[in-house]
């Protein structure tokens, strides 16, 4: 069976294990099985649970046999590789974009959403080592349908075509990053064992955009950490040059110039498939980072929702020479478009952030002026920002508005006990 088809299969059988899990075993026995749990659980409160265990045995596998769960077992890559095949199905050729940032990017979402917030919580409440293999139920960080669905489409589809190869995995992926250390110090590695005539196969057949002749025909091996230990090209090398090859780590030969590659991707074998953006790096960084904050967590959307679709638009904003943008007569009005769209919304997280704020402080009139100004913008109505503003209406004593805001809050919530506590007291104030 050639490395495709067991790798297919692979992938197959893992995605039955997911089926089986949520159909038959359910939350009672393996609760979630997500990375997040490893961060959110482990290290904020010291519970070891189902997620956690996968990411131990995630992170130690890489130090042996490198990021062979991102190749062999993640769900989420399989989809982008579907994705590749889908496209060049339809004979639609996206590059994949050459960057720094899938260096730089993928770690400050892990360091930002994942590892500094968890650890500043877990030294202000220190914690005791726990095992709850059960909890928390599966669907536990899944967003809903919509939400759920959006982010399969952007950062499953979307970003493959704007992107290129394994796009939300090179640019985005917070897991990735964590492996990429025990990566860099795997000990099977593809290495160079035979005759390379440059023919470039192998780097066309890298399903995460690895300029593989580069890499080892510069250092002997493949030393990218984004190497998802697929095999694809040592099986696809016609001379046998390749192979995935263990060394003692103490013999292994590791210098920081292994890391600092400058002129991959420009052989003329390849210069068609890949498309360089370094030069607007900083850019695109200052960008996603805008972009991506500015959403994140609006209409309930998720870090890799709302950083996949910020990268996709500050792409799609630095970019003014590729072919795929046919309408480019149209490409300044989309710009500005997307720019509108993007401070329209980062004026509505300042002014819930700073309403919020401000309400902890009991500074109500600051307070009352920037909740005003989320609930005009904020397409989407949020029962809380209601029911805080009637509260503090009432304590300032404007009971009209107090009562506007209660009413909209218990249309939206009707359950709710709050508005139906708050609607009491205004009709019992004098
Ligand atoms: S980088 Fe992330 S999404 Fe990609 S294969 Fe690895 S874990 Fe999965
Ligand atoms: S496929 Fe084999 S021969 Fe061709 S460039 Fe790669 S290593 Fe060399
Ligand atoms: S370098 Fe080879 S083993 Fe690594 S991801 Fe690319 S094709 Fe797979």
């Amino acid at each position: 069976m050639s490395i495709l088809k067991l790798r297919i299969a692979i992938l197959i059988g893992v995605h039955v294990l997911i089926l089986m899990h949520v159909l038959y075993f359910g939350s009672d026995t393996i609760g979630s099985i997500d990375f997040q749990e490893f961060f959110h659980a482990f290290l904020k409160h010291g519970i070891i649970n189902a997620g956690g265990i996968l990411v131990l045995l995630a992170f130690l596998t890489t130090l042996i046999f490198g990021r062979f769960f991102c190749g062999w077992a993640c769900h989420f890559g399989a989809i982008q590789e579907l994705c590749w095949w889908l496209l060049n199905k339809l004979n639609i050729k996206p590059k994949t974009v050459d960057s720094k940032l899938v260096t730089i990017l993928p770690i400050i979402i892990l360091l930002n959403f994942y590892i500094v917030p968890n650890l500043l919580y877990a030294f202000d409440h220190p914690w005791e080592l726990s095992i709850a293999i059960d909890s928390p139920e599966i669907w536990a960080f899944l967003p809903g349908w919509i939400i759920g669905t959006l982010t399969f489409l952007v950062d499953g589809f979307l970003i493959v075509y704007f992107l290129g190869r394994k796009g939300f995995c090179r640019f985005l992926c917070p897991w990735g990053a964590f492996l990429k250390l025990p990566n860099s110090l795997a000990m099977f590695k593809v290495r160079k064992t035979g005759n390379c005539t440059g023919c470039h196969e192998c780097t066309k057949q890298c399903p995460i955009g690895i300029d593989v002749s580069y890499e080892i025909n510069t250092y002997q091996k493949v030393t990218n950490t984004n190497c998802t230990s697929c095999l694809m090209c040592t099986s696809g090398c016609p001379e046998n040059a390749l192979s995935y090859q263990f060394i003692n780590p103490l013999n292994e030969e590791v210098k920081l110039s292994h890391f600092l590659k400058r002129d991959q991707f420009s052989h003329i074998y390849i210069r068609d498939i890949f498309t360089s953006i370094r030069s607007k790096d900083f850019l695109l960084l200052g960008l996603t980072l805008l972009a991506g904050f500015s959403i994140d967590g609006l209409y309930g959307m998720g870090h890799f929702l709302a950083f996949g679709l910020a990268i996709i638009a500050g792409y799609f904003i630095i970019n003014k020479n590729d072919n795929k943008y046919k309408y480019l007569w149209m490409k300044p009005l989309l710009n500005t478009l997307i720019i509108f769209i993007f401070l329209w919304h980062s004026v509505i997280k300042v002014s819930i952030w700073q309403g919020l704020t401000q309400f902890e402080t009991n500074n109500y009139t600051s307070s009352i002026s920037h909740l005003e100004r989320a609930i005009l913008l904020y397409p989407k109505s949020i029962g809380r920002y209601h029911l805080l503003l009637g509260q503090m209406y009432l304590l300032e004593g404007n009971k009209w508005s107090a009562l506007h805001h209660a009413k909209i809050a218990k249309e939206l919530n009707p359950n709710h006990e709050g508005p139906l506590q708050l609607l009491q007291r205004i009709n019992s104030s004098p």
